[in-house]
């Protein structure tokens, strides 16, 4: 019988690993114009792992060029859907049939556990593919009800070249989250990754090419945000950015479409979400154990992060307790341990940001209940514990801005109005729960709060079948579900005149 692999069997397969480390551009990898390159560091040790092409402005007007001759050609834009649906299944069955190296990938390259990249990202990633192929041949358009003298009919078609650019926390899930339908559709589609983690998307593009995807159809440009991600955003010839990250960057892509050619821009950023428990929750161990890994999974590093608890002020308490005895349990260790439930901080910029939000709190008058340190520093990587503030009044930084780590902002209130109140007073509107017995409440809750996603008894839930997206500056546009397919299509009526 197989054992299940260790630390030891992955620092072997670690050692092991080969990098794609240059961009992929019309089915080839190719270096950076100016040859260029910079350091991709794992957070794990502080170690390089290696020298990515940097790719700027040239690189980028050879994508596009790319990938606009790929979409006019038509080989992908106009095959039948069906053919799409073919080559998209084997680009997930290739992703799936290298799980184990991507995963070993994501998680060296931006410190996040190996059991998650292993059983989160990669496998999540395979089935948005495959998803969105499977829907693709599916969809069917529409005949408008107009007067029987004519023939209106309503039809979709893909936007042309369109740019996914991504962050680091999923690398290659939330790229899937955009390549599945945009190339579904019949786009063509540059990437372009964090410049923390462009490993996996670089791998992953000569199997797509492998699968069948024509030359040009999908490309990967490795670089920076003030370069690769500004020309992208600011060039003549790509008709669609699709963005996740931050609020900051989201609105510089609004900026960067308005002084240029007007293209469709899509928002997943940022988020502070509220996670309310009420005190009639149907089982506060449950609840305490989703607050816990609401805000510890993925080292906090998530958009959707349970970030502030709101919790009923007669069992803060008991219920404070309930989440750092799970917290205490989720200590930091290395990301290459099966065992390991916390990894690295993606990098030192990030660490003494979060590290920054802590003395934050602290000055501002927040009580420290758990964690606020670094951790492993003989490691040479990125750790944070487990961290819990009590007595955070809302209006603190730590309780207005997203800190993207370990952190978890705590406030009491004595009301379900009052935290409804609380948990909409905030610029973000990415998701919320709430934890509840009383369907009433529940469903009155859900309505009143202003977000995109709304848990009930339940935190982080979802799969590739409903939408994912925001309210507020938390952005527009949905990832995931067929709604998604409306980011990389537009509308075409066709007028038929039937009278003779
Ligand atoms: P980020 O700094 O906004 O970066 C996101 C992407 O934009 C990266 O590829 C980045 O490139 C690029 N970029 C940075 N500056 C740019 C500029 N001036 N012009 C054009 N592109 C630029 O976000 P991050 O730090 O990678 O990720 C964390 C953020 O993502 C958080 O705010 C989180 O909430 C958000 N997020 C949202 C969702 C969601 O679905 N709503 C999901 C995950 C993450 P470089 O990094 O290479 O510079
Ligand atoms: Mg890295």
């Amino acid at each position: 019988m197989a054992t299940a692999p260790t630390l030891d069997d992955y620092r072997k397969q670690a050692g092991g690993l080969s990098y794609r480390n240059q961009a992929f551009i019309a089915g080839r990898y190719v270096p950076a114009a100016s040859g260029k390159t910079f350091d991709c560091v794992s957070p794990i040790d502080g170690k390089v792992l290696t020298a990515v092409a940097a790719c700027e402005a040239e690189d980028v007007d050879r994508a596009v060029a790319a990938a606009r001759a790929a979409f006019e050609k038509g080989a992908w834009a106009n095959a039948a859907p069906a053919r799409r649906k073919q080559v998209l299944r084997r680009f997930a069955e290739l992703i799936l049939k290298h799980k184990d190296e991507l995963a070993l990938l994501e998680t060296l390259d931006m410190g996040k556990p190996i059991r998650y990249s292993a059983s989160v990202d990669i496998p999540g990633a395979a089935n948005a593919i495959a998803w969105y192929a499977e829907a693709i041949d599916k969809l069917y358009d529409e005949i408008a009800p107009t007067d029987p003298s004519a023939l209106a009919l309503i039809t979709r078609e893909p936007v042309g070249v369109v740019a996914a650019v991504v962050p680091w926390n999923f690398p290659l899930l939330m790229a899937s989250w955009k390549l599945g339908p945009a190339l579904a559709a019949g786009n063509s589609v540059i990437l372009k990754p964090a410049e923390q983690s462009p490993l996996t998307a670089l791998r992953v593009a000569e199997l797509g090419l492998e699968a069948g995807l024509p030359e040009g159809v999908f490309n990967v440009l490795p670089g920076f945000g003030e370069t690769a991600g500004q020309a992208l955003g600011r060039h003549m010839g790509v008709d669609c950015v699709a963005f996740t990250g931050s609020t900051e960057v989201g609105k510089y892509f609004l900026k960067y479409a308005a002084e240029s050619n007007m293209k469709t821009v899509s928002l997943e950023c940022g988020g502070k979400s509220p996670n309310i428990v009420l005190a009639d929750a149907p089982d506060l161990d449950a609840a305490a154990k989703a607050a816990a890994f609401g805000i510890f999974f993925n080292q906090g590093e998530v958009c959707n992060a349970a970030s502030r608890l709101l919790v009923d002020a007669s069992i803060k308490d008991a219920f404070l307790e309930k989440v750092m005895a799970v917290g205490a349990r989720l200590q930091p260790g290395n990301p290459l341990d099966p065992k390991t439930h916390m990894g690295a901080m993606v990098d030192r910029a990030q660490t003494a940001r979060v590290l920054d939000y802590i003395d934050q709190g602290r000055a501002d008058g927040a009580e420290l209940r758990m964690g606020g340190k670094q951790a492993l520093a003989d490691s040479g990587g990125c750790y944070i514990e487990p961290t819990v503030f009590d007595k955070v009044d809302n209006r603190m930084r730590i309780a207005q801005e997203e800190i993207f780590g370990p952190v978890l902002s705590t406030i009491a209130f004595k009301a379900p109005e009052e935290a409804l109140r609380i948990a909409n007073d905030t610029i973000y509107g990415l998701a919320a729960a709430v934890w509840t017995r009383d369907i009433s409440t529940a469903h009155r809750m859900a309505r009143a709060l202003r977000a995109g996603v709304v848990w009930v008894n339940t935190y982080d839930a979802g799969e590739i079948t409903t939408p994912f997206g925001g309210y507020k500056q938390s952005g527009f546009g949905r990832d995931r579900s067929l709604h998604a397919i409306d980011k990389y299509t537009q509308l075409k009526t066709t007028w038929i005149n039937l009278a003779r």
